[in-house]
């Protein structure tokens, strides 16, 4: 055989173990070996001892000894020990990416008991990527290969330096050396041909495995335990198949590993991961991150009893940890939950490994290199389902998994029910291509597949598609061939799923409340999973909405304030207090993702700091940027919901209320500028909001905390019709009527009220009315008039000559000169048990709104009304004799933040808290 590159000349010849060895009993494991009797031609160590190592060209691509020349020649040798007594272990390219990571690969090698041990190895890390990039370069010819080789040989070369020393080091080296220039010449060759084979291809990338062996076992060697080395292309045998993946030839593998043990027996095997051969005997791979894979293979061959996959995470999360940090690890997983996380895009296993192992029931375990102390994940036939994986108990799904680069394809058409052989036909011309179906979906009415295949397949599966079709198509039969770019596939798998009604309607809801479209669905007849397809701009979001759902019970929410004035701050400070207790009590939580004034902005990635968030704004304040703003708090994949609260009293904030909505952003505020302007734009958002998952709450645009807005809504949800809705809506004016009595003058109230800070800076902003005006408009629009502001009359209580006065100081001076106008109302209503009220009434039944100071009999309630507060009335028909009456503070920074608060806790109820 020729694998010049690969000839160790420090391995000696293995010694024949003197240990009693039990020969494998297991069906396929063939044990005759009287086949005929060639000479053999492989040797020893990561490297084997070739004919001509040196010739490159004729031997590179020559065979590996065949299966019976091999067991011929293994008659009366050291024959495989026992399966069981075997334990395999997988080191990924970072557990071995450094030389102090591959001294405590080897530690650990040295200090596992197990009576016998075979260790696979990947290339260091990011090795394999450097050598498929130097093929790139040489075919792109690009010269800067030369470099690149240099820094693969600079990077083992230190290594080695660093871990060997004298004889072991030497030899490392000149291999390494020779193995260079072979590679050198080779990437020489590919660069004038502007081409590279696979098996070229393969050939070159295979050293990483190849160096990354060597090293290791020197290294175990040096701590006194005797070790060989395996170079895997002498023992895997694999076939290629269509979809460039290979199959293992179990049968020539096992005979070739009994031959191979025949002469390099030892309890401690070193074997290069990834790197196989084909039956031609010419290098292979197993393809990317195919070294699990080898460890399974291995593994299989052996029987051994248990095979170790050591990575850099604790074990299997339930779903990608940089993804979902909220991820927890799964202590056991069935073979079928492993092998369905790991094909749909849990890249901590390859796909493949399951198979296999799960043949012989070889359990495996995922382990953390870097955290000896975490248990890992097992992977096995019958994990007892229980409350351990620190999932909740009633979870029946384990993981979610995703897979991005995808597009659907939908191949639509009335011709197409009833007609056999049209999915035949349809993969047919996609096998044609070689592209690689993920998904399949067919609706029962048989009117359209959609397929789900990788991105940079899709063109050519179109065209073949096309072409197949042209006749239907033409003919009306098909009306399209549809493709749908920039998708994903999020699958959610366990086991228990099989069992459990209703787990996909909670996976659907949390996506419809992510406010996620789903493109297209499959589940396996398994049941085992369930596989949705989404835009890929979602994938993280519908990961950590689903992840969440049945994970955490959290509901976490990213907030985003807008205006941190009075109300703004007070409600910061509010959530400060509470926002640890309903973590605790309730699972919710709050991260205020940033805080935004008309001038800065503070932004945080995992949620300010609320305890001094008036400190930092100062400190990390940036410009405030809405559009930066908006796509900072809600960008942050890995809080499922997004809040803005607008604590404004501004239009400018309010006009983009919409494309919030639009956007899945909940939204909610006391800023009543969006519910009474421009009707069309009310009945707009209204409707949005109707049609989509994504909550609009304004409860304090009327009556600050009161519960107004949503007793309004009850009613109206419920089926009461409402006929009137009277009431006393501004703190203000009810303060100002309610001291509006005896002799007291009219502007003496006034001028009280604004020194207790009652009113607005000027005090005319009060009396104009317009506000009222406004929460009178807000409660019609619910109640379905359809009015604008301009349909209210308004009765100002400012006096015609003053509305044109500039300063509030101007006003409050002259205000005494018509106090008359008010003493002689006041007198009249006294006359006849009467007092002042200054009120809004929506009159449901005529259609109509007003804003006027009303007379009313001293015993009715809005006559009793003390300090600042609100007073409501609903008249409807089930409140028709006697009115269902709120009443209560209805203004300031608290009662108002209080009620802005309730509706984020609404919002988290709505998105699946705990009531
Ligand atoms: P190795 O080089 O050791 O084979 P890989 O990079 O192939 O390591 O696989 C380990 C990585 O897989 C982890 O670092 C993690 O980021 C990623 N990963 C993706 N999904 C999961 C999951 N569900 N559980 C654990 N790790 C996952
Ligand atoms: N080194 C190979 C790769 O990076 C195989 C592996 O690490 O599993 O793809
Ligand atoms: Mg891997």
């Amino acid at each position: 055989m020729a694998f010049a590159s690969s000839i160790s000349p420090s391995y000696s010849l293995p010694n024949i173990s003197s240990k009693p060895n039990k020969i494998l009993t297991t069906p396929n494991k063939i044990q005759s070996f009287n086949l005929i009797q060639r000479p053999p031609i492989i040797s020893v160590g990561c490297g084997s001892k070739l004919q001509g190592r040196n010739s490159l060209n004729s031997n590179l691509f020559a065979s590996a000894a065949s299966a019976d020349t091999l067991l011929n020649d293994a008659v009366g040798k050291v024959q495989l020990p026992d399966g069981d007594t075997w334990s395999v272990h997988k080191f990924g390219g970072t557990c071995v990416g450094t030389s102090e990571r591959i001294q405590n690969v080897a530690n650990i090698i040295v200090h596992d008991d197990s009576e016998r041990k075979l260790v696979v190895v990947s290339a260091m890390s990011k090795v394999t990527d450097m050598m498929y990039d130097l093929i790139y370069k040489a075919h792109s010819r690009d010269d800067s290969y030369v470099v690149a080789l240099d820094a693969v040989f600079e990077k083992h070369k230190t290594t080695a330096v660093d871990l060997l020393d004298g004889d072991d080091l030497a030899n490392f080296l000149a291999k390494l050396h020779q193995d260079i220039s072979n590679l050198k010449a080779m990437l020489r060759a590919i660069y004038i041909a502007g081409h590279a084979t696979e098996s070229f291809s393969d050939f070159v990338v295979g050293h990483g495995e190849l160096w990354s062996a060597e090293l290791l076992s020197a290294v175990v060697r040096k701590s006194g335990i005797e070790c060989k080395c395996m170079d895997t292309r002498e023992v895997l045998v694999v076939n290629p198949t269509s979809s460039n993946l290979v199959d293992p030839d179990y049968l020539e593998s096992s005979l070739r590993l009994e031959k191979w043990y025949s002469k390099n027996s030892s309890d401690t095997i070193v074997a290069t991961g990834f790197i196989a051969t084909t039956p031609q005997n010419v290098p292979t791979t197993l393809k990317r991150d195919g070294s699990d894979f080898s460890a399974a293979i291995l593994s299989a061959l052996l029987r051994a009893r248990q095979v170790t996959i050591w990575t850099d995470v604790d074990g299997v999360y339930s779903a990608d940890p940089r993804k979902v940090s909220e991820a927890v690890i799964l202590k056991k997983l069935s073979y079928q939950e492993a092998w369905e996380m790991s094909y749909f895009g849990a890249n901590v296993l390859h796909p493949r490994t399951i198979i296999p192992v799960m043949k012989y029931d070889i359990p495996i375990v995922i382990r953390n290199i870097f955290n000896l102390s975490a248990p890992g994940t097992m992977i096995c036939r019958f994990p007892d389902f229980g409350n351990e994986d620190g999932q909740r108990v009633e979870s029946p799904v384990k993981g979610f998994a995703t897979i991005d680069n995808l597009a659907l394809i939908n191949v639509e058409g009335t011709g197409m029910a009833g007609v056999p052989g049209t999915a035949s036909a349809i993969f047919g011309a996609v096998k044609d291509v070689g592209a690689n179906v993920i998904m399949i979906s067919q609706a029962s009415s048989e009117h359209s597949v959609c397929f789900a295949v990788p991105e940079k397949e899709v063109k050519a599966v179109a065209a073949a598609l096309e072409s197949r079709f042209r006749q239907a198509l033409d003919a009306g039969r098909l009306s399209q061939i549809a493709v749908i770019p920039n998708c994903s596939i999020l699958a959610a798998v366990g086991q228990k799923m099989a069992s459990t009604p209703g787990v996909s309607a909670t996976l659907f809801n949390a996506l419809a409340k992510a406010n996620i479209n789903v493109r297209a669905i499959a589940q396996g007849c398994s049941e085992f999973n369930i596989t949705v397809v989404i835009k890929r701009e979602d994938c993280i979001r519908a990961l950590r909405a689903v992840h969440s759902r049945f994970y955490l019970s959290k509901t976490t929410i990213a907030i985003g304030i807008v205006g941190p004035g009075l109300i703004g701050g007070t409600l910061l400070d509010q959530l400060r207090d509470q926002a640890a207790i309903l973590k605790e009590k309730s699972n919710i939580d709050l991260r205020v993702m940033g805080i935004t004034g008309s001038g800065t902005m503070l932004l945080s990635d995992t949620g300010v700091d609320l305890s001094i968030w008036r400190d930092l704004r100062k400190e990390k304040g940036e410009k405030a940027d809405m559009q930066k703003f908006v796509h900072h708090v809600h960008g942050n994949h890995f809080i499922p919901n997004t809040v803005i609260v607008d604590c404004t009293a501004d239009s400018y904030v309010a006009s983009h209320y919409l494309d919030w909505l639009r956007r899945g952003i909940h939204v909610i505020t006391p800023n009543k500028k969006a519910n009474s302007g421009p009707l069309e734009q009310y009945l707009k958002l209204r409707t949005l909001q109707r049609q989509s998952y994504t909550h609009y709450f304004y409860e304090a645009t009327v009556g600050a905390g009161l519960p107004i807005i949503s007793t309004l809504q009850g009613l109206l949800e419920t089926g009461d019709k409402i006929l009137r809705i009277e009431g006393i809506f501004s703190g203000t004016l009810s303060y100002i009527f309610n001291n509006f009595a005896g002799e007291r003058a009219f502007s003496e109230v006034v001028k009280e009220a604004k020194e207790a800070g009652y009113t607005e800076p000027d005090p005319r902003d009060d009396l104009s009315g317009t506000d009222v005006a406004r929460k009178v408009i807000i409660l019609a629009r619910e109640s379905g008039l359809k009015l604008e502001l301009t349909d209210i009359p308004i009765e100002s209580l400012v006096p015609e000559p003053l509305k044109g006065i500039a300063s509030p100081e101007e006003f409050m001076q002259q205000l005494p000169q018509y106090d008359q106008d008010l003493a002689k109302r006041r007198r009249e209503a006294e006359a006849t048990g009467e007092v002042l009220r200054y009120v809004g009434v929506v009159d449901v039944v005529n259609q109509k709104g007003t804003v006027e100071l009303r007379r009313y009999k001293k015993e009715h309630p809005f006559a009793q009304l003390a300090g600042s507060d609100n007073i409501i009335a609903f008249s409807t028909q089930r409140y028709e004799k006697q009115p269902l009456i709120i009443r209560g503070p209805g203004a300031g920074a608290e009662v108002t933040a209080g009620g802005v608060f309730s509706d984020i806790l609404r919002l988290a109820s709505y998105l699946g808290a705990p009531s």
